[in-house]
């Protein structure tokens, strides 16, 4: 039997259409603050009812919407923020397809009405389908109010799938957090079953901003975030991330926008993951605000049509630039202070040179290991840290990058020390005093005591050493007098085969000896002392957790990343003052070296200040 084909009526089209852009109360929600935030209005209120299913109310106070064009506003591809296909490329506002009120009025009962004016005299409509909808006089301030009532009512089968009213009302929730984050300068109300939820001020100021962001985000990310404002050529990101210290078991704080458009966008996820993946664990998720600001006519964002995704013209170097600059910002951060609810962070003071450090430690480390150094305690002019090596970021012509302000309150080192002190002065870690039950150091430095997580810190030096060898190609190596056979099973026969290319890089040589034996002939020279067969097995047990798709450099991070933190020094090791010390100092010039590679802070800072306060002194 054939079917014969009919022309679809415009309302079943409205229908479809509405599938694509309107899946819960929220979509409807979204749709309708954007229509507001296109109008450059100030404030937009939001009352929902029923999590949205009953009866969903926006209202701004935008430019409204003109007497003649109420009815046309409802109509399918009818929209006045484009013209032709030239504006297409170059979108500047939120929505531009037409089509939300139309499929809004096509799956749920809506009124719309507005003023252009001050003279509280408006015009409303009701989307009544098939029939001419009729304008009526109403009072309205300027502005616009968009009622939607009885979602689904007409689309039963849609209506199965919505969820209990708290869990759509939580959807709402998310959806007003991600577009407030991203329009500081719109105050929003936003009310649930007449309770009032949020009420979010106009945010002007930076300390505004970041006050609406605790109030949504929480205060435990606030104290962990710091504001980074960067550029390169066209492109500029910034906003708030948080420090490796702070991380979640979910990715539900991370908001990105895209020339203030609220985007879920892969690569940019990937980018971000990337940039963490040297200081975070692999199931730990950071936490970050972040708004790129490109060129309209770089990015289409007519891929989606709930434009919640966008194409960058240019991919790599988003990607690229989005990664490092973050690269750049976790290089220079500072762990929290030990006792976070008593003072303010102390910013990481370290050392200019390597040579500084190296003649400073001449002159106060003796040969005996064992015995208690007594030292001078002079304070320096410790700095602001200075900015590490930014060899990765200086690859791409950044024209300025800079970690602008913490959020956290820091107080500056005097900047003028003490005369009689400067002649020694001691480096910012300070110098070792005991080891605290074989896993801390304890160190003093000018502000007062400095706690050392030996195994933490260790990790992140070699993992750092070992990338930069690693990169320059020139491993220190040891052959293997007696060489070492493995037996492997099949799974980590075949991790290895995949990975040993980068094995060799590192510094290993192996080779395969029938089907579950290897050889290994030589190995990093950094490695020496330690067990290799069990060292191997950790490894390829390490690799086996993560995903098979990376690409080269992240399998060589992944396979190094292993390495140090295999082959650093267990916690429990006794060690001598020199090898304390010469951890301090190894730690004073490495990047990254105040989290370990799982984010963990590898030093804490107590002060004399802190410890008086401890012991009630001077009260
Ligand atoms: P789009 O936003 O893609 O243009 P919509 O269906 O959301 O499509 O809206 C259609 C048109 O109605 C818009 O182009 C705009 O001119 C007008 N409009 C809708 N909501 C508002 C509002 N809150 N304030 C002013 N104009 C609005
Ligand atoms: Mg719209």
């Amino acid at each position: 039997m054939t079917s014969r084909i009919q022309r679809l009526t415009p309302q079943l089209v409205n229908q479809i259409a509405a599938g694509e852009i309107i899946e819960r109360p929220a979509s409807i929600v979204k749709e309708l603050i954007e229509n507001g935030l296109d109008a450059t209005c100030q404030h937009i209120d939001i009352d929902i009812d029923n999590g949205g299913i009953q009866r969903i109310r926006v209202r701004d106070n935008g430019h409204g919407i003109d007497k003649e064009d109420l009815v046309l506003a409802l109509d399918r591809h009818a929209t006045s923020k484009i013209c032709d296909l030239s504006d297409l490329s170059q979108i500047k506002t939120l929505g531009f397809r037409g089509e939300a009120l139309a499929s809004i009025s096509s799956v749920a009962r809506l009124y719309l009405a507005s003023s252009t004016d001050t003279s509280n005299q408006g015009w409303q409509v009701f989307a009544d389908h098939g029939n001419k909808p009729e304008l009526s006089p109403v009072f309205h301030l300027q502005g616009t109010t968009v009622d939607v009532h009885d979602l689904f009512y007409n689309t039963p089968a849609r209506r199965k799938f919505l969820k209990k009213e708290q869990t759509e009302f939580s959807h709402i929730e998310t959806l007003v957090k991600r577009l407030s984050l991203s329009h500081f300068s719109i105050g929003f109300t936003l009310q649930h079953n007449k309770r009032l939820m949020y009420q979010l001020d106009p945010a002007h100021t930076k300390i505004a901003q970041e006050k609406r962001i605790t109030t949504l985000c929480g205060t435990a990310f606030t104290e962990k975030a710091i504001y980074i404002d960067m550029e390169a050529l066209d492109l500029r990101l910034w906003g708030w991330i948080s420090l490796p210290t702070f991380s979640r078991n979910q990715t539900d704080l991370q908001y990105f926008y895209v020339n203030s458009r609220m985007v879920k966008d892969r690569l940019i996820n990937h980018a971000v993951k990337q940039a963490y993946h040297d200081v975070l664990y692999h199931d730990r998720h950071p936490a970050f605000i972040l708004f790129l600001d490109i060129a309209p006519e770089l990015v289409d964002v007519n891929a989606h049509p709930a434009k919640y995704e966008v194409r960058f013209r240019e991919n790599r170097t988003v990607y690229d630039f989005v990664r490092q600059c973050l690269e750049k910002a976790l290089t220079n951060t500072t762990p929290a202070p030990v006792v976070a609810e008593l003072v303010p962070l102390f910013d990481r003071p370290q050392a200019n040179t390597k040579e500084q450090t190296a003649s400073i430690m001449e002159e106060y480390i003796t040969d005996d290991s064992r015995q208690q150094v007594v030292l001078p305690l002079p304070v320096s002019p410790i700095g602001i840290p200075s900015p590490l090596s930014t060899a990765t970021v200086a690859e791409k012509p950044i024209i300025h990058a800079d970690c602008v302000s913490s959020i956290q309150p820091t107080i500056a080192i005097t900047p003028n020390p003490p005369k009689q002190i400067d002649q020694h002065p001691t480096p910012p870690l300070g110098f070792a005093l005991a080891q605290l039950h074989n896993i801390y150091i304890l160190a003093q430095n000018a502000p007062g005591l400095i706690l050392v997580d030996i195994h933490a810190a260790h990790e992140r030096i070699l993992y750092e050493r070992l990338k930069q060898v690693s990169e320059n190609s020139a491993v220190a190596t040891q052959v293997l007098l007696i060489p070492i056979s493995l037996h492997l099973s099949s799974k980590e026969a075949q991790i290895l085969e995949e990975y040993h290319v980068l094995f060799g890089q590192c510094g290993f040589e192996m080779e395969k000896l029938g089907l579950d034996t290897t050889i290994v002939r030589q190995i990093p020279a950094l490695l020496s002392p330690i067990d290799i067969q069990q060292f191997i097995h950790n490894v390829l047990s390490d690799l086996n957790k993560y995903e098979g798709t990376q690409r080269f450099s992240e399998k060589i991070n992944e396979l190094l990343s292993s390495i140090a933190c295999r082959s650093a020094l267990r916690a429990k090791r006794i060690m001598t003052l020199p090898e304390m010390n010469q951890l301090l100092r190894d730690m004073e010039i490495t990047e990254r070296s105040n989290q370990c590679n799982h984010g963990r802070p590898t030093w804490r800072q107590l002060t004399l200040s802190e410890i008086d306060r401890l012991f009630l002194r001077g009260r």
